[in-house]
């Protein structure tokens, strides 16, 4: 009926379980570290035109006009500029 693996160890083993524990520790506290990084403390976003200083927010650069996001076709959601397809609905965006 249920098989337990053939012995000792496998999820039950108290050191094996402490390993697996440190271990999800540590992915989410590198993954807070990347977040963090991305979020504040980075460099300011940049326009890809004119590399002037953009706000997140902004749709288009006040510096040249360049567009920063766009709206998808499909379901008029906002995307970057940058992104290929929309993932919202998976529509092409930005197509050149
Ligand atoms: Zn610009
Ligand atoms: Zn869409």
């Amino acid at each position: 009926m249920y098989c337990n693996w053939g012995g000792a160890g496998g999820w039950h083993d108290p050191g094996s379980f402490f390993l697996a524990a440190l271990l999800v520790v540590m992915i989410c506290l590198a993954a807070a570290l990347l977040f963090r990084r991305k979020g504040f403390g980075g460099p300011a976003p940049a326009c890809p035109a004119c590399g002037g200083v953009v706000d997140p927010a902004f749709l288009r650069c006040p510096h040249c006009a360049a567009a920063l996001k766009s709206h998808c076709p499909a379901c008029s959601r906002i995307v970057e500029s940058t992104w290929k397809y929309c993932p919202a609905c998976r529509a092409e965006v930005n197509k050149v």
